[in-house]
């Protein structure tokens, strides 16, 4: 993908007119040149005042689109009604939500995606834009439900258009031809969630987030029993895994100044190997997955980690080397420069696969992918200095519980498992970086003036005479803060674990307190605090 050429709109144009991007979760329409060389396709489950799913093929930097009522199919005896709609916004194949209001009103899941070739068969296809003004295009699919060879073609040519106010007459049918991967009987209403994000349409209204499967005991059994290297499946997908019991962090010291006491449960003051981390990344994923789907994901990698006091770096470009499994997301506005294809979190076997690949830390996108402009969380983040106390961090984060309850907003607190604390506010679509980054900063600086012997504004550290920081600048597309339930490179792989606002008042609170080892007991206890946070759609009020 190249920047967006902002001379062609043209395409768009009718796409732009129907939305107010003041209220719609959408993404505004900017036309791409394809880099990646495969066509991406979508199909989106879309239920407006009619249930239908929206088909998009990518075809010269835009996705050219029907709304198909019944649902394409791999059953070849379905012919299918297929309106033609207009194109769509690249980004736009990401996109999933709530439309509140205006055109489009109703919700949105990824129904299917994958990549799209023309026919090989039919030299008329080979110039798809060409094909479908010609009102027929043959067309192979490459999905997770959608597969094999199909055709679509106009049946009658639509007398509405740009102005028209509706295209109801632009009518096709869509058609799975008899080939290895048709299936009688498909029906796509028997495979309702989506490929992103594991959710149904309901789930998307009521904000509940996906549900993905834990490894199972077996899958456990077989990675604990593997030796040094081995193939190991989890989840329908086969990862190769390599230095499986090569210590990667030390265990947890018993005097280690301003950390937390050993905390109970087995084996603390084992090394950590980096089999335990593959373990827990699988193992983590139902939890963790919520916060990832749907995001651009930085990884901070250490390939031999931490022994030996050895530093990470940040790593954003997916490997050429993945399996073909992994999904990736490649950014439209990617300069020359800059990574083009980044990794994106769909289960356990995406972080299966980065654990492997050393990458310890894991840092989601505060935006969409479908939307990188638009941040789905404002982020307070508590930075302690060197001078600060673990009780002076705590001072700070309860002035921001008073603060939140003051301004009835949602928001949780969570460790980060060094020695910080971050607030995470989720707000509804339609804010920009500057807004939110606008709100955070305001709010920081009244709670910075209640207690200005803790915080110090100065940019530069060694200005700050050791007091702490409230960076707000992290509000800001591609600046990540380390996701909840990753884990943190130091010894006893201290994991960033979100809190409910009274664990503020637990004596037994530390910024570390819970490791790799005593994070799933926790979840089994008490669940997800970020459970309250997800789905919520909320105003940031005026200060
Ligand atoms: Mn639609």
């Amino acid at each position: 993908m190249s920047p967006p050429d902002a001379a062609t709109p043209d395409k768009l144009a009718e796409y732009q007119t129907k939305r107010d991007f003041s209220s719609t979760p959408e993404p505004p329409g900017v036309v791409v040149e394809n880099t990646t060389g495969t066509l991406r396709f979508v199909v989106q489950r879309h239920r407006a005042t009619r249930l239908h799913y929206d088909l998009r093929l990518e075809v010269d930097g835009v996705l050219v689109s029907w709304a198909v009522p019944k649902g394409p199919s791999l059953d070849p005896a379905r012919k299918n009604l297929a309106v033609k709609v207009e194109d769509h916004p690249y980004v736009y194949g990401w996109f999933e939500g709530n439309i509140g209001s205006g055109y489009g009103k109703g919700d949105v899941v990824l129904w299917d995606d994958g990549w799209w070739e023309p026919d090989p068969e039919y030299p008329a296809s080979a110039d798809p834009a060409a094909a479908i003004a010609a009102g027929e295009l043959k067309f192979v699919l490459h999905g997770h439900k959608l597969r094999g060879r199909y055709v679509i073609v106009r049946t009658s040519r639509g007398g509405g258009g740009r102005s028209g106010r509706s295209r109801d007459d632009d009518q096709w049918l869509l058609i799975h031809k008899k080939d290895a991967d048709a299936v009688a009987g498909w029906d796509p209403e028997d495979h309702l969630r989506s490929v992103l994000s594991n959710r149904t349409n309901p789930d998307i209204v009521a904000g509940t987030p996906g549900r993905w499967p834990a490894p199972t005991k077996a899958e456990l059994r077989a990675l604990d029993t593997m030796g040094e290297k081995g193939q190991w499946t989890v989840a329908g997908e086969t990862t190769r895994l390599t230095n499986l019991d090569k210590v990667f962090m030390p265990g947890r010291g018993t005097a280690e100044p301003g950390r937390g006491t050993a905390a109970p449960g087995r084996g603390t003051a084992a090394p950590i190997t980096k089999r335990d981390i593959v373990r827990y990344y699988a193992q983590i994923a139902p939890w963790m997955t919520p916060y990832l789907a749907g995001r651009p994901v930085n990884l901070n990698r250490f390939p031999d980690g931490i022994i030996g006091a050895k530093k990470g770096f940040w790593h954003k470009a997916v490997p050429t080397h993945a399996p073909p499994w992994i999904r990736r997301w490649p950014n439209p506005r990617a300069g020359t420069d800059e990574t083009r294809e980044y990794l994106m979190v769909d289960g356990a076997p995406a972080l299966v696969w980065a654990a492997n690949f050393a990458g310890i830390e894991i840092h989601p996108w505060t935006s969409t992918a479908a939307n990188p402009d638009q941040p789905s969380y404002a982020l307070i983040d508590i930075d302690p200095g060197p001078s600060t106390t673990w009780d002076e961090t705590l001072t700070i984060a309860r002035l921001f519980r008073v603060a939140m309850q003051q301004l009835d907003l949602v928001a949780r607190p969570k460790v980060t498992g060094q020695r910080g604390i971050q607030i995470w506010i989720p707000v509804r679509s339609g804010y920009t970086f500057q807004q939110t980054s606008g709100f955070v900063e305001a709010l920081s600086r009244t709670v910075g003036r209640v207690v200005p012997e803790l915080v110090s504004w100065q940019w530069h550290k060694n200005e700050r005479r050791g007091l702490a920081r409230l960076d707000y600048t992290q509000n800001a597309v591609n600046k990540t803060l380390v996701a909840p339930y990753s884990l943190r490179p130091a010894p006893g792989a201290p994991v960033s674990v979100p809190l409910e606002w009274d664990e503020l008042d637990d004596p037994k609170l530390t910024p570390d307190r819970w490791t790799i080892r005593d994070v799933l007991p926790r979840l089994a206890k008490i669940g997800d605090p970020f459970v309250a946070i997800t789905g919520v759609e909320q105003d940031l009020p005026a200060l």
